[in-house]
């Protein structure tokens, strides 16, 4: 199945009420283990670069190329989604749509509304030509985002209606206590903020920072309108451990294979838990 848009998934999982992972990628092995594990699940996936490290992974036209060449050679049948995590510049989002990712985030929120709204417009405005969906950012995300350490800023409900209204996106990250990376103690998430957001915006929301956020929250997060939740921390410690382990049980061995393998297939059970744990399993 070629790549698809999240738009129409989206709604789907919100009206149904579950929500489609994301899951970033770090290389070629990465992309295996997601588009496996949706495959083993019968789930949509989002499968997302992060723009802070395009660099690291050959460029725009390089990651879609290859998602889409392993798509076809593993005859992949569920929806797959190829988005473009936290884009920094618009320039970049159209770049990123060019190369054929089917879903851009704009991440304008360290600026301020008036622009994070007016560069959102244009990078919706291109999209559109495409059928590419995208994201946007209200609030911060606590944590390590583009590479910076910040504070968390909560959306605020009017800016969202706004951002919502007059740049017609797709989705909304609306930022409400969660972190990128490690929790320090319990996530405290906005509940109350997030009823009322989702009810004004009436689009599906996306939950950044989930790795750590225990089931019972990202299930109250799910019933109060988020369809999209972004899984990074959780499957790079996951892969990071196992390979550890595999290094220290083989201390002899130079091929990569026997390195990598096991790494590769912790990180596909990582994915198929949350995908169970997000209730996007069979819905493809
Ligand atoms: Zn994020």
């Amino acid at each position: 199945m070629a790549l698809v848009s999240m738009k129409e998934l989206l709604i789907q999982a919100k009206q149904e009420q579950y929500a489609i992972g994301q899951f970033n990628i770090n290389g070629l092995s990465w992309v295996h283990a997601v588009l496996d594990a949706a495959q083993e699940e019968a789930s949509p996936v989002i499968v997302a670069a992060s723009d802070r490290l395009i660099d690291y992974l050959g460029g725009y036209k390089t990651v879609a190329a290859m998602v889409r060449a392993m798509i076809e050679e593993k005859r992949i049948a569920v929806p797959v989604v190829l988005h473009l995590d936290h884009g920094r510049t618009v320039d970049n989002c159209l770049k990123a749509i060019e190369a054929g990712f089917s879903s851009v985030m704009f991440d304008g929120s360290h600026g301020p509304i008036d622009q994070n709204i007016r560069d959102t417009k244009r990078v919706v405005e291109y999209a559109a030509a495409y059928g590419v969906s995208v994201e946007a950012e209200v609030g911060t995300v606590g944590g390590m985002e583009d590479g910076l350490i910040g504070g968390i800023r909560y959306a605020d409900l009017q800016e969202c209606k706004r951002m919502v209204e007059e740049a017609r996106i797709d989705a909304l990250a609306a930022a409400l206590g969660s972190v990128h990376g490690n929790y320090q103690g319990e996530p405290k998430l906005g509940f109350e903020e997030m009823e009322a957001i989702s009810k004004a915006v009436s689009i599906p929301l996306v939950l950044h920072g989930a790795s750590g956020i225990p089931p019972w929250q990202l299930q109250k997060a799910i019933r109060l309108g988020h369809a999209k939740i972004n899984i990074n921390t959780e499957c790079v410690t996951a892969w990071t451990a196992e390979l550890r382990k595999t290094l220290a049980d083989h201390p002899e061995t130079t091929d990569p294979r026997t390195l990598l393998t096991p790494a590769r297939s912790i990180l596909k059970e990582t994915v198929k838990n949350k995908i169970r744990e997000f209730g996007s399993n069979g819905k493809a």
